[in-house]
């Protein structure tokens, strides 16, 4: 694992042209009003196949067209069934899949991700799942509004997925289907829960497999309060290794990139305690700006950058 910081000089020279050197481009209210509502009690803990499942699907989808995102395949919704892992019983799940058609002649596209299921209600308690993963839903989703008032060079997917919980079952519904098969994807942008350090700690994973991103990550600019590590994508560090962790195993496992961003287990996770309350604000609000801060650099490049 690997710590990154920038060297004393260029810190200095960042501090005297600081709202420069960090742009902000997210609306942070917008932001933190999707976490808020997707991890509030009514959405009962967002599980694949309840109420609560569908109104979470729902809400990602009217959001999709609010944006007037495009289908990446024949509508918005990508069905899927599955089995699951410990019974023969059939579920069903669904994606929300919408495109932001790129101005460039590029065959090159890009996939943002964020699951948006999480483990549903148990002995009476809700679990909220508010940093697993309203957060990263919620930053796929102002990242998406971004880029349709802001085109891309390169096309992008924006996927909202269900059941990553039941073993990232709507990650390997979209990677084997046609909106990704029948495109060139460079590259996937995985978040499942950035809204709480105590710490300011941010890793990104995929580096080791993907050497060539690392020298866009080193270009991003410094945010206060928060610290990107390069780490967690190790083999043969059993849980440490987060290469398989979440939505980002799928593509990895048909040879896309990708770049995963997350924080490390905290006293919330997988518990009734990850609550909107405990999400640490200011330090996902700069965590959204930086993962689209990498988003801009990548599609700026993305046709002269050699991932291996
Ligand atoms: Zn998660």
């Amino acid at each position: 694992m690997k710590e990154f910081r920038l060297p004393p000089v260029i810190t200095l020279s960042i501090i005297i042209i600081g709202c420069v050197a960090s742009p902000t481009r997210i609306d942070k209210a917008r932001l933190l009003s999707h976490v808020e509502t997707l991890s509030s009690d009514i959405y009962m803990g967002r599980q694949t196949g309840t109420d609560g499942g569908i109104m979470a699907q729902t809400y990602v989808k009217n959001e999709m067209e609010i944006m007037n995102l495009n289908p990446c395949l024949e509508t918005l919704q990508q069905p899927f069934s599955f089995n699951s892992r410990r019974s023969e019983t059939q579920f069903a799940g669904v994606n929300m899949v919408g495109i932001v058609e790129g101005t460039g002649s590029s065959v090159k596209t890009m996939a943002v991700t964020a699951h948006f299921d999480h483990l549903g209600t148990r002995n009476e308690a809700v679990y909220n799942g508010a940093d697993d993963n309203a957060s990263g839903t919620a930053a796929m989703l102002e990242i998406a509004r971004y880029f349709t008032l802001n085109p891309p060079v390169h096309t992008i997917i924006f996927a909202g997925l269900d059941a990553e919980e039941m073993g990232l079952q709507g990650a390997r519904a979209l990677v084997d289907s046609p909106c990704i098969m029948e495109r060139e994807v460079a590259i996937d942008f995985n978040m499942d829960m950035i809204s709480r350090s105590t710490k300011g700690e941010l890793y990104v994973s995929g580096t080791r497999h993907y050497p060539g991103t690392k020298a866009v990550l080193e270009d991003l600019s410094p945010r206060e309060g928060l610290t990107l590590l390069l780490g967690h994508d190790e083999p043969g560090t059993g849980s440490e290794d987060w290469t398989s962790a979440s939505d980002h195993g799928p593509f990895h496992q048909a040879d896309i990139p990708f770049l995963y961003f997350g924080v490390e287990d905290h006293p919330g996770y997988h518990q009734p305690t990850d609550d909107f309350q405990d999400i640490t604000p200011e330090f996902y609000y700069q965590a959204a700006e930086l993962i689209l801060e990498t988003i801009l650099k990548f599609d700026a490049q993305l046709d002269s950058i050699s991932f291996k």
